[in-house]
């Protein structure tokens, strides 16, 4: 019998991976593609680390390491932790996984049995809801509104809450909106989970790219005795330029870090021994790469965002951080193109972009919000420019 399983088959491909990937044909033909649908800093990777890894390449340092990580890559993260949440982990309470994506895979199938609910936010980062299907478990939406800079009520999210309910995923900066949860949601949050008993993905992959130059939180940081609920994911891939060396890590329970050690070590064993090397020189190196990034994605933030603001038609929450922004272009819809066809949602209106204005962005349907479009600013302000332009001229042409 040579089908496919249900579950592959039920699975739908990354769709950022994949208009990421059409924007890159179409480069590669020779078009001039304006590509705003990136999902990684458009920075190199800083030298210091960099050059970290070429040491452990010419030390040797070559072979299978821990499943979990090595116990310096592990004492970097719980100094990290320390440092900028004033968090108290030991080194069996984090792990070290193949990027976030990892650590949240195998926190899915580690927490999960078939028929449990995780309440997920939308707008969404597009691999929560596989993440928990492939575990058997039911992504339970709560819309947001962008009117209301994609805030949580936390009465609605009271309300979704069963006995199924096993945890819930907080992403702050978000992908894709940029928002930041505030404080006193969060704390909200991490007491009501506390009460019913779930546990808080808090995924804080975006925690140093954060525009308002305080010290990022998450709900263990600001209600300690919600520490055992918390399942921390975080990563160097975003805040160090680091998105292809694929270093992510989990700081939580120890009976989860263990289940989930259990689990990778059936399926990928360790993370790359080299690459395990560079992320300790990021976390303990100097850190003003990181403001560096940080200081230029804020300029381009709000330089894009305000010119995007001056196009009629499109209203956009300033983001808070995280190199995304997520405007509400739902006033479009509806209208025709010089062809003749009508817009009828976000993926006609990526496609008019990227055919027209020859603007590659991502449809945000793709994160649970067909109202809106989501353009990166992870490259430079000429190119932000330019997009910008050809998205007004293209929507100008819209009848
Ligand atoms: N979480 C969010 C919200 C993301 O946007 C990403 C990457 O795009 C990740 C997690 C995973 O990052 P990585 O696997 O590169 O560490």
């Amino acid at each position: 019998n040579l089908e496919l399983s249900q579950r592959v088959k039920a699975l739908k491909p990354s769709p950022t991976l994949a208009t990421d990937a059409k924007a890159k044909t179409l480069k590669a033909q020779g078009v001039d593609i304006v590509n705003l649908s990136a999902g990684e800093p458009d920075f190199d990777t800083p030298t210091h680390i960099r050059e970290a890894a070429k040491e452990a390449i010419d030390s040797g340092f070559t072979r299978y390491t821990p499943v979990g990580g090595i116990p310096e890559l592990k004492a970097a993260i719980c100094m990290r932790l320390e440092q900028d949440y004033g968090l108290k982990y030991n080194e069996t309470e984090v792990m070290v996984s193949t990027g976030g994506k990892q650590v949240l895979y195998n926190l899915a199938q580690a927490i999960l049995d078939p028929g449990d609910e995780v309440i997920i936010p939308a707008p969404y980062w597009v691999s929560y809801p596989p993440i928990v299907e492939l575990a058997g478990g039911v992504p339970v939406i709560l819309p947001t509104e962008p009117s209301d800079n994609f805030a949580i009520n936390i009465d609605k999210l009271a309300d979704l809450i069963t006995s199924k309910t096993k945890a819930i995923i907080l992403n702050s900066p978000s992908n894709p909106t940029g928002a930041i949860y505030d404080q006193e949601t969060v704390k909200k949050i991490a007491l009501l989970s506390v009460e019913k008993g779930i546990y808080i993905i808090t995924d804080d992959i975006y925690d140093r790219i954060r525009f308002d130059g305080k010290e990022p939180y998450n709900c263990a940081s600001l209600v300690p005795e919600a520490r055992q609920n918390c399942l921390i994911v975080n990563g160097v891939s975003k805040a160090y330029a680091m998105t292809g060396w694929r270093i992510g890590y989990l700081a939580g329970p120890e009976n989860v870090v263990k289940a989930c050690t259990k689990i990778q070590s059936q399926s990928t064993s360790n993370p790359t021994s080299v690459a395990q090397k560079a992320a300790v020189a990021a976390l303990t190196g100097p850190q003003d790469c990181v403001f560096e990034m940080q200081k230029a994605f804020k300029e381009r933030c709000h330089a894009f965002v305000e010119s995007l603001r001056n196009i009629p038609g499109i209203s956009c929450p300033m983001p808070d951080g995280a190199f995304y922004c997520f405007p509400d272009m739902s006033a479009f819809y509806g209208k025709k193109t010089p062809e003749g066809n009508i817009i009828k949602g976000s993926l006609d209106l990526g496609d008019y972009l990227l055919e027209h204005a020859r603007v590659a962005c991502i449809p945000g349907i793709a994160f649970g919000d067909d109202r809106c479009i989501r353009f990166s600013f992870a490259t430079d302000l000429q190119t932000l420019n330019k997009g910008l332009e050809r998205i007004k001229n293209a929507l100008e042409k819209l009848s």
